[in-house]
C-alpha cells in the first residue's frame, strides 16, 4: 500500500483550501446570500455572449497561437496606449492568460528562485504567497495599518536586501477598497530605479474606481514601467470570472521569459474567447463606464446600510467594501463570517485570512457586484445584526 506520508512531501504544508472555495460553499449549503468571493451575479453583456458564440461557429474552436491571437493584443495594445500614453508591442509585450490567476503564476515561476525575497503588503489577495513559495522564494510581508491600508515607503526601503527579487503591489486593492496615489506611485518609482528589483503589479481592478480618481498604473512611470509585469483581468472588466481571461503586459525581455512558463503551464487561453474580446474592445465605453456603474452600486449599498451597527469607509475602487463589525460582537472575524452565513444566511470574507499571522480586525469584506435587488436583501440582513 502506498505510503503517502513517505513519498510526499507536502510542497505547502501550511496552506489551507482558497477561503473562497470555503465561503461560497459554505453560502452554497446554507443557501445564504453570496456576498463573499467576488463576482456579479448579473450577466455579462449579451453582445459580448453573441459574439463568442459567433466565433465557436465559425470554427475559432482549436490552439489559439502562444501568446493570444494577434487582434486581441492589438487592441490591448490600442487599450493601454490610449489610457496611459505608453506604447507595448503587441507582438512582443502583451500575452494573452487564462485570467490574472495564471498571469501571476507564471510571472513568479519565470523569476522567483530558491532563497529569493518577495516583498508584498497585508492584507494581500491570496495567490501571491503560496506561489512565491511554491518556487521557493521567502515572502518578506508588511502588514498595513487596517485603519488606511497606507504604504510606508520608508519601511519597505528599510526590507530591501540583496536577495529583494520583486514587489508585488495591487491597485485598486482587493481587499481594502484603498488605491495608490500617484505620489505612493512616484516613491515607488525612486525606490526601485536604480535597483534590479522587479514589479508585479496586480492591476485587475484598473478601471473599477470611485469619485473621480485616476487609476495609476506602473505603466505610467517609466522606471516603473521597464520592470514590470502588469497584470489585468477581463473577468473583472466584463462580469464573466467564470470565463477565465486576462493578460500581462511586460517589457520584450520579460515577457520573453514569461512566455517560456506560459507555453508549458497552459499553452494558450481560450480562443473562441478572444476572439470575441477582441471585437468588444473596439467600443472602449464598454470599460470606461465601469467605475461608474459600480459606484452607482457602491452608494446604493452603503446607502442602504447607513444606519446598521457596522462602521466603514467608503471603498475608493474595486467591488469590495469593508465593513468593521466591533460594536456587534467581539467574536473572531472568521467565526463571525460562518455563523453569518449559516444563521442570517449571508456569506462573506473575514480578512484575516489575508493578514500576518491571521491578524484579526473584526472586518468583513463584502461583494457589490450585486443587482439592485440583492444588494436590498443583503441590506435588509445586516440592518437587523
Ligand atoms: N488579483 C486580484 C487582486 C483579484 O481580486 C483576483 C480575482 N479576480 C485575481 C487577481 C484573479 O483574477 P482572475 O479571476 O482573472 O484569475
Ligand atoms: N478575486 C475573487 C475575490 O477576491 C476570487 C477569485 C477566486 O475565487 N480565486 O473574491
Amino acid at each position: 500500500m502506498l505510503n503517502f506520508n513517505k513519498v510526499f512531501q507536502s510542497k505547502l504544508p501550511e496552506i489551507p483550501t482558497s477561503i473562497f472555495a470555503i465561503m461560497s460553499g459554505l453560502a452554497t449549503q446554507h443557501n445564504a446570500l453570496n456576498l463573499s468571493q467576488g463576482f456579479p451575479d448579473f450577466e455579462s453583456d449579451a453582445k459580448l455572449i453573441k459574439l463568442v458564440n459567433s466565433a465557436m461557429m465559425n470554427g475559432k474552436n482549436q490552439y489559439a497561437p502562444m501568446p493570444g491571437i494577434i487582434s486581441l493584443r492589438e487592441q490591448i495594445a490600442q487599450k493601454t496606449e490610449s489610457l496611459y500614453k505608453v506604447s507595448y508591442n503587441p507582438e512582443t509585450e502583451i500575452t494573452i492568460t487564462a485570467g490574472a490567476t495564471q498571469a501571476i503564476f507564471t510571472v513568479i515561476a519565470a523569476t522567483v528562485s530558491k532563497g529569493d525575497e518577495v516583498i508584498i503588503f497585508k492584507p494581500a489577495y491570496d495567490c501571491y504567497e503560496p506561489t512565491i513559495e511554491l518556487f521557493g522564494g521567502k515572502t518578506v510581508a508588511i502588514q498595513l495599518d487596517p485603519e488606511d491600508f497606507k504604504i510606508n515607503w520608508e519601511e519597505v526601503k528599510g526590507l530591501i536586501t540583496d536577495k529583494t527579487k520583486m514587489i508585488i503591489i495591487n491597485t485598486p486593492h482587493n481587499p481594502s477598497g484603498r488605491i495608490l496615489s500617484k505620489k505612493d506611485m512616484l516613491q515607488l518609482e525612486t525606490l526601485l530605479r536604480n535597483t534590479n528589483i522587479l514589479l508585479l503589479s496586480d492591476e485587475v481592478y484598473e478601471h473599477i474606481i470611485f469619485d473621480g480618481e485616476q487609476h495609476q498604473s506602473a505603466a505610467l512611470f517609466p522606471a516603473l514601467a521597464e520592470r514590470s509585469f502588469i497584470i489585468a483581468s477581463f473577468g473583472k472588466t466584463f462580469h464573466n470570472t467564470g470565463w477565465k481571461m486576462g493578460y500581462c503586459i511586460a517589457p520584450a525581455q520579460l515577457t520573453k521569459e514569461f512566455r517560456k512558463v506560459h507555453q508549458f503551464n497552459v499553452f494558450s487561453a481560450n480562443h473562441p474567447i478572444q476572439v470575441a474580446l477582441a471585437e468588444y474592445l473596439k467600443t472602449p465605453s464598454n470599460y470606461l463606464e465601469l467605475g461608474n456603474f459600480y459606484q452607482q452600486k457602491r452608494d446604493l449599498f452603503l446607502d442602504l446600510i447607513k444606519d446598521s451597527r457596522f462602521e466603514f469607509s467608503p471603498s475608493k475602487g474595486t467591488y469590495f467594501q469593508l465593513l468593521n463589525f466591533k460594536n456587534i460582537t467581539q467574536e473572531s472575524d472568521y467565526d463571525f463570517a460562518v455563523r453569518l452565513t449559516k444563521e442570517q444566511k449571508i456569506a462573506s470574507i473575514p480578512i484575516s485570512v489575508f493578514n500576518n499571522e491571521n491578524y484579526d480586525t473584526k472586518v468583513l469584506r463584502f461583494c457589490f457586484a450585486k443587482t439592485e435587488e440583492t444588494l436590498k436583501r443583503a441590506a435588509e440582513i445586516l440592518n437587523k445584526i
